[in-house]
């Protein structure tokens, strides 16, 4: 037996362990301190109210012979493609076909299991800053992988040049960790070059609820030409608080194709050799938050979170701080003051804001000298940080 060696090409996954440990440290030095995290990419508030009761009538339904269901569709259930599809017209304003759209446990899952349809003697162009697991889980399959760098002269959205064919090209926006978000014309210069390149575009818009720039897509389809070179990838964890539910799903146009072979019927393909689906008890609460009502409540949920945001700009302007998202996206991505490194300035708002952040180099090379603050937290904590930090920043 040989083992996948590739999988010894992994970096160790240090950051979130990294911060565990400073902060045990710190806590156990300083045991009356109260810390408030501010680098939480996870959720807070509960599932809404409609979605939480589908939840429960769904769970009775299983519980009664005649209402009892089985092994779920390995796409998805109609009720969920429905309403999915009607997201994408009333919400979005474009035409999903239910029968392009594979309804999964999540965009993580999602993201790394794509690329079983994908051969392996591609090369992939990665951004850099980016959510980790484009990385990693190319690595596992040994792929080639180039960098395209998210940075201040761009904005953090790159674009692509001369250097950057690849055949598979990830864009994450709005952006974790940066929170940029593409506009329409910069999306058509991908959509352009990938077409060009005869690439694929691997689209992650786990983050498309937060997007309020109308200039801003929030579906890679709303581009010209897109159906003919990108996968999106969706998720209800963000969108309606689904981190510990697990729901996700894809859009593959049936108009994708690549020497004559259907992506859609590749990914299904995979699916349904390799899953068997998604809850019904879960899809039914997916659909929930997808219906009128959950729908208003899941956007109430955005706003809670963005009075953080907002809150941290506002402060953050008031200090004369750089940073970067906040306006499409529940990230902010703080240029650390005085030129401090990532970690520096980590140390300096744990021991003297008792307050909690992501460094920006955890999320690749030119994350370095960068800071991840989330707006998934309690207004009243991150006010009462946000006060900390006024106190201490004038004083580096
Ligand atoms: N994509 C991005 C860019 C993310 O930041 C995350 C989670 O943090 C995910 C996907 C994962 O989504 P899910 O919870 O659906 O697996």
């Amino acid at each position: 037996m040989k083992i996948n060696k590739n999988y010894l090409n992994l970096k160790p996954s240090y950051l979130f362990k990294t911060i565990g440990e400073r902060c045990a440290d710190y806590k156990a030095k300083n045991p009356d301190a109260d810390i408030i995290s501010m680098g939480i990419g996870d959720v807070t508030l509960p599932l809404c109210r409609t979605a939480a009761d589908a939840m429960v009538a769904a769970a009775k339904e299983m519980g009664n012979i005649d209402t009892f269901h089985g092994y779920p569709s390995s796409y998805g259930e109609d009720f969920l493609l429905s309403a999915i599809s009607a997201h994408y017209k009333n919400h979005i304003g474009i035409d999903v076909k239910t029968s392009d759209i594979v309804v999964t446990c999540g965009a993580k899952e999602d993201v790394a299991n794509i690329l079983d349809i994908f051969d392996e003697d591609n090369t992939v162009l990665i951004p850099d800053p980016v959510y980790p697991v484009y990385l990693d889980t190319n690595i596992m399959a040994g792929r080639k992988i180039k960098f395209i760098s998210a940075n201040e002269e761009n904005k953090n959205l790159p674009m692509p040049g001369e250097n950057d064919a690849a055949d598979i090209i990830y864009i994450c926006s709005p952006n974790n960790p940066t929170g940029a978000a593409y506009t329409r014309s910069q999306l058509k210069t991908w959509v352009d070059f990938a077409t060009e390149n005869n690439a694929v575009i691997l689209y992650d818009a786990a983050y498309e609820m937060f997007i309020t720039d109308p200039d801003c897509p929030r579906s890679i389809f709303e581009i010209d030409g897109a159906e003919k070179c990108a996968i999106e990838f969706c998720s209800f964890s963000k969108t309606a608080g689904f981190t510990g539910v697990r729901c996700g799903y894809t859009v593959v146009p049936s108009e994708l194709t690549f020497d004559g072979v259907s992506l859609l019927d590749l990914w299904k393909r995979r699916q349904s050799t390799k899953s068997n689906g998604v809850s019904y008890v879960v899809q039914r609460a997916a659909a929930a938050a997808f219906s009128e009502q959950g729908y208003a409540e899941i956007c109430s949920n955005i706003d809670y979170y963005r009075k953080n945001t907002a809150n941290m700009m506002a402060t953050f302007d008031e200090l004369g701080l750089t940073y970067y998202g906040g306006c499409n996206s529940p990230y902010i991505w703080l240029k650390c003051p005085k030129g401090m490194k990532s970690w520096d300035f980590f140390d300096v708002m744990l021991e003297r804001c008792n307050v909690i952040g992501t460094p920006g180099s955890g999320f690749g090379e030119m994350g370095e000298g960068f800071f991840r603050l989330s707006g998934f937290g309690d207004n009243d904590r991150c006010s009462a940080a946000l006060e900390r930090i006024k106190k201490v920043i004038p004083t580096l």
